[in-house]
């Protein structure tokens, strides 16, 4: 479900008036590069493949049967898994707002789509989707399947493969740009654990400097979740959307994408008050805990 018009006002504003990239979303092209590669790197050099058609499974470079290869890689993704808990038990979503690919892609469709004035911006903003869904989806048609099947498989396996990965185009596509950052918002299964997870934080989003505050109200629009920054630093609540339950700290909602940090920026860009909102780690009063119903939203 795409977000309100009103993110796409203050988003579409930003996307055609920004001469250079924010320093977020640099970090976040990084990180999806990086993390791309290194996913990708894992079949390519069977470091960790499974083969639904022959049954080459590998591990490690050995190949072997898919019971045993399962086996073997249960203490690196309870490994993996420990790390993320932690990363999000004490420092909030990061992994939603920086490394999560469905985040990343459905923002690039975003600036894509906000940046397009003519009919051929939208038809490249298209086919540059479809190119990245469909990188993706080679991606992890690589982990569960063996190439060699277009090669020596017989008819119905190469139509089988070929449709799952149509349809893994068709779905990652759908995805990014029908659902968008709603998906985070509402419906998210890995959010609604890390938001758990992240109940109490030491690192989020700060009204730091009130005073430099127009009340332009630009941050509680650009929020792809739907907080109001400012409040929520104040301990404000909502109740939970879709799939999260009630009661949780709006801190631990909060995917600290740092949209409402970026447009506050651009909002002083060439005011003399520091910037009003900050992300990072937070100052003990400035922390997220229990959520409170009482209290107020400036101003
Ligand atoms: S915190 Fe920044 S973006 Fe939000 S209302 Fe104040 S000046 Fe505007
Ligand atoms: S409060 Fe700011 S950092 Fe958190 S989700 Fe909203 S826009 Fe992103």
């Amino acid at each position: 479900m795409p977000l309100g018009k009103t993110r796409d006002k203050v988003i579409t504003g930003l996307a055609r008036a920004s001469g250079r990239l924010h320093r977020y979303t640099r970090v976040r092209i990084a990180v999806a590069v990086v993390f791309t590669l290194a996913i990708a790197a894992l079949p390519a050099f069977d470091v960790l493949r499974l083969d639904l058609w022959g049954g080459h499974h590998h591990y490690l470079g050995q190949q072997q049967g898919l019971v045993e290869t399962a086996k073997r890689f249960a203490f690196p993704f309870l490994g993996i898994n420990l790390a993320i808990l932690l990363a999000s038990r004490f420092f909030g979503r990061y992994l939603c707002g920086f490394v999560c690919p469905q985040g990343s892609v459905a923002r690039l469709g975003e600036w894509l789509r906000f940046r397009a004035k003519t009919r051929r911006d939208r038809l490249v903003g298209v086919a540059t989707m479809v190119s990245i869904c469909a990188v993706l989806s080679v991606v992890s048609f690589s982990f569960w399947v063996d190439w060699r099947v277009f090669r020596d498989g017989g008819a119905l396996s190469i139509a089988l493969s070929a449709l799952s990965l149509l349809a893994m185009v068709a779905g990652f596509y759908f995805l990014a740009q029908r659902v968008g950052l709603g998906f985070c918002r509402h419906w998210c299964p890995s959010g609604v654990y890390f938001a758990l997870l992240g109940h109490e934080t030491c690192n989020g989003i700060e009204f730091a400097h009130p005073r430099g505050c127009t009340d332009c109200g630009a941050c509680d629009k650009a929020c792809p979740m739907d907080l109001k920054p400012r409040a929520m630093s104040l301990g404000a609540y909502r109740p939970g959307d879709g799939f999260y339950p009630d009661g949780l700290s709006n801190f631990s909602l909060c995917i600290r994408c740092g949209d409402c940090v970026s447009v506050c920026e651009r909002v002083h860009a060439r005011g003399e008050e520091p910037t009003a909102l900050r992300m990072g780690p937070l100052p003990e009063h400035a922390r997220g805990g229990a959520a409170s119903e009482h209290a107020e939203a400036p101003r």
